[in-house]
């Protein structure tokens, strides 16, 4: 909280010039703070005279939360991967802490829901009514917050999906904690804190970041960036849950659901063509389709050739598109930037092609050929066409 002082403020404005925000203005000379205001204490360093200062806010407890959440996100009844993948790494972290896993679901006849135990959770907590059938984020965001209240978990994940990433920060700011968005790695520190690294500064750093004053500590995950466990017959409690009514009043109507039809799937697609920049022109993605459909895989590219306008943006990997992970990750004419690597180098098999034998993707690549695509790709396509005959 910020506070002015108008017996000790003599309107001298000092604090207008100091504020990079600009959200100090004088009015009758005396400061009016707007909203847009940081709190960043710039105003209060330079004024000589006391006049400003900012209330902290005490310290809330945080001893008595204890556990991992994992938001079991559905679409259409079903449970996402992400939700396995999170329930993987949860399981890990759980283990370390020596807490439960925990996982809770909104939805509708929601299927699965009992297996989830054998892909690492120890609670399901299940809400399951008509209303939850689809995703409404004033709903959703107030049933989880309270029921975060009631069982206070230590962590709290939640996958980057388009729900994942509406849904997240609306939680935090109900219960006053801190989300730290697109994480690509958690681990527990030694003092038993969140560890919650992202890439920052346009993938330039890698940032850990903590949350050490409030709980739960929030994290959004990218899909494909953590490993589900391998399905195993472990034992754990369902609870189902009633949805309190008061809970299911929003000012959101869905008056309809359209499917975006996504035709080229590329976080899930198990073989990968992907291309860059070294193709040159917009035409070189027929030469990618071409070598995609004989490995009976699908094109991707880098944000440079979508920016070029050579692919459609829904297809591009790395830091600012889609995660994937898939069993063979071809890179053609695509130089290795950290930005792109993000996005793809957790393949199982990683193969460039670069007529650069410095290009840093051949940091990550377990095959790389150094030459030009166009005299390799059309010899590998006669090769894979001559093999299937
Ligand atoms: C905030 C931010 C977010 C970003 N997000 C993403 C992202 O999500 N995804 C992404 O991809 N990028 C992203 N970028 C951009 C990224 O930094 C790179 O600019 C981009 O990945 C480069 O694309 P490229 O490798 O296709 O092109 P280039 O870097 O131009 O590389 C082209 C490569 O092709 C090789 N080559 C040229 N001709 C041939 C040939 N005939 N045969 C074989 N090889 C050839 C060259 O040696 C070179 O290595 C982001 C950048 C920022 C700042």
């Amino acid at each position: 909280m910020i506070n002015v002082d108008r017996k000790k403020c003599i309107g001298c404005g000092e604090c207008v010039d100091a504020c990079v925000f600009g959200s100090i203005s004088l009015k009758n000379n005396y400061p009016s703070i707007s909203e847009d205001c940081r709190l960043c204490g710039a105003c209060v360093r330079i004024c000589q005279y006391n006049a400003i200062t900012i209330k902290q806010e005490k310290k809330r407890k945080i001893t008595n939360w204890k556990g991992i959440l994992i938001f079991g996100e559905q679409r259409d009844g079903v449970i996402l991967d992400v939700v396995y993948e999170l329930l993987g790494k949860g399981r890990k972290l759980a283990d370390i802490l020596n807490e439960p896993l925990l996982c809770v679901i909104l939805g509708k006849s929601v299927k699965g829901v009992n297996k989830l135990t054998f892909y690492g959770a120890d609670e399901i907590h299940n809400f399951d009514h008509d209303n939850l059938e689809s995703f409404n984020c004033e709903i959703y965001s107030e049933i989880i917050s309270n029921f975060v209240k009631n069982i206070r978990p230590s962590i709290f994940l939640i996958g980057a999906t388009s729900i994942g990433r509406e849904l997240g920060p609306r939680i935090a700011a109900k219960l006053r904690t801190g989300l730290t968005a697109d994480c690509t790695g958690l681990e527990i520190n030694e003092n038993g804190l969140l560890l919650q690294t992202r890439p920052a500064y346009g993938g330039n750093i890698m940032a850990s970041i903590i949350c050490p004053h409030t709980r739960p500590q929030m994290a959004t995950v990218r899909p494909k960036v953590m490993k589900k466990l391998e399905k195993n017959e472990r034992e754990g409690n369902i609870f189902n849950h009633e949805v309190n009514s008061d809970f299911l009043k929003s000012r959101i109507k869905i008056l309809k659901e359209v499917k975006y039809d996504n035709h080229q799937d590329i976080e899930n697609a198990e073989i990968i063509v992907s291309g860059g920049m070294g193709l040159g022109r917009k035409e070189g993605f027929i030469l990618m389709e071409e070598l995609a459909n004989e490995l009976n895989g699908v094109i991707a590219a880098s944000r440079a050739a979508i920016d070029a306008g050579w692919a459609d943006p829904t297809i591009q990997v790395g830091m600012s598109g889609k995660v994937v992970r898939p069993q063979l990750y071809i890179a053609c004419g695509i130089s290795g930037a950290v930005q792109h690597r993000v996005g793809m180098e957790t393949s199982d098999v990683i193969v460039a092609i670069n007529k650069n034998e410095r290009a840093p993707i051949f940091d990550i690549t377990d095959f790389g050929i150094v030459a030009d695509l166009y005299d390799v790709i059309p010899k590998f396509i006669q090769n894979l066409k001559k093999i299937k005959i």
